[in-house]
């Protein structure tokens, strides 16, 4: 991996050099047209943004993105969120974009508008998003980082919320991710390592309406970038390893100002009920091939329900929807959608939770 072996010291050097407030960096995030990958590029600007819409609209190559085809081929970006920069730190910043057609209509993979319009019909609801993000670490060849590359590592148990070198598999990704999210301004709540070993969580939230998708995306952004320093790949295949090893998910946890009041449990009862009738379009939403990738993942072993089958249950990790013990036992809190795949693109689960839990 050329990115990784490269002299960073030397690198130091240059980064360090002075840098003035009329030449920030600004680098532009996007969501290209698999729904699942992130793109970048960088301009120069001649000030120090402080909201994402002072940024100008920019275009890039659709066609080299399975957006656009090569005749046709201009597509812009609108940005949306902005950043600190914890690569090149100072002022520079990381911008979020939605993408457009050359028609101005929004790209097909750009699932964030309807998510906007939803949330905003939802305001007065305040929806309440935290998303657990599951991860894994490969190495460049595709194997998990640091397994044996003829065999099998010892089997699940040791692993969760473990501390030791035979029990945890790149760590310092972890942590350092950690540190560059808090100091570019993402909302995220924590971390632990999985039960599959190279399996890592992080969580964003809990976010209100829109941010959630904004900040999990370029939380997502920030961790490939991160890796890249490392050699180490990042995968959010929702099932990478066959056989019996867990799965990846990005259980959605959420709650409207009803239910997060005295006697909530009823609103959030009223909810589940509410998403029991529409399982089918949920799965289809909850990762980017609308449900086959789920399907690898949601077998009912490894604290997964069925993808055919609808549950509820308190404290239930094998049920699609769990409500936490303290919840249950407070009266009041949030639901956790256990069904979303980790690489679901959470603009379309949010606004899908929304839609079936308060509009309709
Ligand atoms: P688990 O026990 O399933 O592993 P985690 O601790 O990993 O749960 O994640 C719980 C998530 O729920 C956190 O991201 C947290 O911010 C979020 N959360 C807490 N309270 C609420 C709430 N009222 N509404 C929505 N999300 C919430
Ligand atoms: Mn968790
Ligand atoms: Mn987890
Ligand atoms: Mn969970």
């Amino acid at each position: 991996m050329p990115g990784a072996t490269l002299n960073k010291q030397m690198t130091q050097h240059y980064m360090s050099l002075p840098q003035a407030d009329d030449q920030i960096q600004a680098m532009y995030v996007w969501i290209d047209g698999t729904g699942e990958y992130l793109r970048c590029k960088t301009r120069t600007v001649n000030f120090v943004p402080q909201k994402a819409e002072e940024l100008p609209i920019w275009n890039y190559d659709g066609s080299s993105t399975y957006q656009a085809e090569g005749s046709n081929s201009d597509m812009f970006l609108k940005p949306v969120a902005l950043f600190n920069d914890p690569f090149r730190r100072g002022n520079n910043k990381l911008v979020l974009c939605d993408t457009y057609k050359y028609n101005n209509l929004p790209a097909d993979s750009n699932y964030r508008v309807e998510c906007k319009e939803v949330m905003t019909k939802a305001t007065d609801q305040h929806p309440w998003f935290g998303i657990e993000q599951e991860y894994t670490l490969l190495d460049v060849d595709g194997h998990p980082l640091g397994w044996p590359k003829l065999g099998y590592p010892g089997p699940q148990g040791p692993y969760y919320c473990a501390v030791g070198s035979d029990k945890q598999y790149g760590r310092d990704i972890l942590e350092c991710h950690y540190r560059a999210c808090l100091f570019a301004g993402i909302k995220i709540a924590g971390t632990n390592a999985e039960v599959m070993p190279s399996q890592w969580e992080f969580q964003i939230g809990p976010c209100e309406g829109i941010e959630a998708g904004d900040h999990l995306w370029m939380a997502r952004f920030i961790l490939h970038r991160v890796a890249e320093d490392f050699g180490v790949v990042v995968t959010f295949n929702p099932k990478p390893m066959p056989g019996n090893w867990n799965g990846a998910g990005a259980h959605c946890n959420y709650s409207t100002i009803e239910m997060r009041e005295e006697g909530g449990l009823k609103a959030i009862n009223k909810a589940i009920e509410k998403l029991s009738r529409r399982h089918e379009e949920h799965i289809k939403a909850y990762d980017p091939k609308n449900g086959e990738d789920n399907k690898r993942r949601l077998t009912g072993l490894h604290e997964t329900a069925s993808i055919d089958d609808f549950s509820a249950g308190v404290a239930n990790r094998g049920a699609s929807i769990r409500i936490p013990r303290q919840v249950a036992s407070d009266g009041f809190g949030y639901l956790e959608d256990r069904r979303p795949a980790s690489n679901c693109d959470p603009y379309r689960v949010t606004s899908m939770i929304v839609k079936t839990t308060v509009l309709e």
